[in-house]
């Protein structure tokens, strides 16, 4: 379920420290350690996926459940005003953590993509 190497099942297990602003048994959510806006969080599953192509049809409710969840956290969190979201996949869109998690970025008027 964890990956023993993975940073961010390092912070699911508590081994590594991370702002948690939200967790429950499904999901975890902390401050990205370098913030590309006011309010820069990562939510991740508390199980191991490298990107959502390894997700099978049950694994991917699990996205089903974080989105749900993310609206609430986001405005609870500082975004009362809109929050972006975004998964990178892959090196083309630079991922550089292969533990799947969804950006949420906000707390200020976000430049044009
Ligand atoms: P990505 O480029 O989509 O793979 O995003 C990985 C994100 O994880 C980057 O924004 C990093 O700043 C963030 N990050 C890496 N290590 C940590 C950590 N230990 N705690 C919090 N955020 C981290
Ligand atoms: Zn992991």
């Amino acid at each position: 379920m964890l990956d023993g190497k993975c940073v961010f099942c390092g912070i699911i297990r508590g081994d590594i420290p991370a702002a948690k602003v939200y967790e429950d048994e499904k999901m975890c959510v902390f401050k990205d350690l370098e913030p590309k806006a006011a309010v820069h969080l990562l939510a991740v599953p508390k199980t191991h996926f490298k990107l959502l192509e390894e997700m099978g049809d049950s694994e991917r409710e699990i996205l089903a459940y974080m989105l749900g969840k993310i609206p609430q956290i986001a405005r609870q969190n500082g975004c009362d005003n809109g929050y972006r979201l975004i998964i990178n996949q892959g090196d083309d869109a630079g991922q550089t953590v292969f533990h799947l998690h969804i950006h949420i970025l906000g707390g200020e008027k976000l430049g044009e993509m």
